[in-house]
């Protein structure tokens, strides 16, 4: 079963965009906050100190004497942020990556659920600004918002506010996984997903395929070398270009997997089965350069994660298994063949079957051999060859392009 501790809280930031312009007094709030944080990162960097309540100690009243108007929860809750900033610096100063002073850019500000209210049925924020000054927050709501904002199972955690848009946490205790009545196991791949699907005695094969995340990958690569060469006179040009490239990428790649996982979790969740996967974390990048980019891991340790945490908060059981020799163990004799072969893999006894399907099939068994899976039995003798169950498909995501983020806001 899922690590999952008891009473652990599960928290998702939820993306709402405001239906006018921030007022003023919330603009001049946010420019305050920052400069607040701004002022903590240099006192606690002066000082070495990175929790909040040092911090309180020592920006506490210095703000407060330029800023007396400033509410105070607000204030607190920039030491925090200031706090988060300072704990990142130092891991990576510790990893040894050179960098300069920290400093917050953006007019960005992060109110504690204390620090404000937010009227479930009409989606306004009241924000208090100092004493005796609010402001109120038109959220835009949509029906995805809906379904958070009427689920009162859900508490309200932070705030984050920005010019345009603001981020609720909605919070939650983890619920119990259910008891798994089947299991599908996936063996993850850079351009799909392939596995086997097992109730009863009766194993069918399961594929969602991804292929466009590849493409997208290599044509961002290719626009981004395009640009390196292009913007060469100017190296910070060319660097803002790659970052805005890099977080189009993101983007769109994102939303793809959003609905891979989404497929995957919503067929798990209908047969109550277990998701059984291979564990990423043991697994080195590769020595080239070149295979090591266009192998890349990260769209298949993003995909494990939104799995993972969506099965969390839905109660649908995950387990992760090493996958070592699994794309190479012949699941019926137990032979581990010395090299891998093509997309078939095919064994002495006559076991031959697509090499990604083996593969979950080991991992399946890895599954069942630790107690890890139920009470669940797989019989490679009732595997149905000829059945393929497709669960995603480049063709369901036609809408194609999301533009900006809010194609990610609705996916859910
Ligand atoms: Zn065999």
């Amino acid at each position: 079963m899922p690590a999952i501790v008891k009473d652990e809280m599960l928290v998702r930031g939820v993306v709402f965009y405001l239906d006018s312009e921030l007022p003023s007094e919330a603009k001049f709030l946010l420019e305050d906050f920052r400069l607040a944080v701004n002022n903590a990162i240099r006192a606690g960097l002066q000082a070495r100190v990175t929790s909040r309540n040092a911090l309180c100690k020592l920006a506490y009243k210095g703000f407060r004497q330029e800023h007396p108007e400033m509410y105070s929860q607000h204030l607190v809750s920039a030491f925090e942020v200031a706090g988060s900033v300072l704990k990142n610096h130092r891991r990576r100063i510790r990893k040894g990556v050179t960098c300069g002073i920290p400093y917050v850019k953006r007019r960005i500000m992060k109110a504690e659920n204390q620090a404000y209210k937010l009227d479930r049925k009409s989606g306004v924020v009241d924000l208090p600004i100092r004493a005796g000054c609010h402001v109120e927050l038109r959220l835009i709501v949509s029906q995805y918002h809906r379904k958070y904002l009427d689920d009162m199972s859900l508490s309200l955690g932070s705030l984050t506010i920005l010019p345009d848009r603001v981020v609720v946490a909605f919070r939650k205790d983890a619920p119990r996984p259910y008891a798994p009545e089947s299991a599908l196991s996936l063996d993850t791949n850079e351009r799909s997903v392939d596995g086997v699907f097992v109730e009863g005695d009766v194993a069918k094969t399961i594929k969602a395929e991804f292929p466009e995340v590849a493409i997208i990958q290599q044509r961002h690569h290719d626009r981004r070398k395009r640009l390196q060469k292009r913007k060469a006179h100017d190296r910070r040009i060319s660097r803002e270009l790659c970052r805005r490239e890099g977080t189009r990428e993101h983007r769109r790649v994102d939303y793809r997997l959003h609905h891979v996982a989404n497929s995957v979790l919503k067929f798990a969740e209908e047969r109550k089965s277990a998701i059984v996967l291979e564990d990423l974390k043991g697994i080195r990048p590769r020595k080239s350069k070149e295979l090591n980019r266009r192998l890349s891991m990260w769209p298949r340790r993003k995909l494990h994660q939104i799995i993972e945490y969506k099965a969390q908060w839905r109660g649908i059981p995950v387990v992760k298994v090493d996958p070592r020799y699994s794309s190479r163990t012949c699941p019926i004799c137990g032979r581990i063949q010395y090299s891998r072969m093509g997309a078939e893999f095919a064994c002495e006894c006559g076991w031959h079957l697509d090499r990604h399907v083996n593969a979950s099939i080991n991992l399946l068994q890895t599954a069942i051999s630790k107690g890890m899976a139920g009470g669940l039995r797989f019989n490679p003798g009732a595997f149905q060859h000829d059945v393929m169950m497709i669960l995603y498909e480049p063709a369901m995501a036609a809408r194609s392009e999301p533009n900006g983020t809010s194609g990610i806001a609705g996916v859910t």
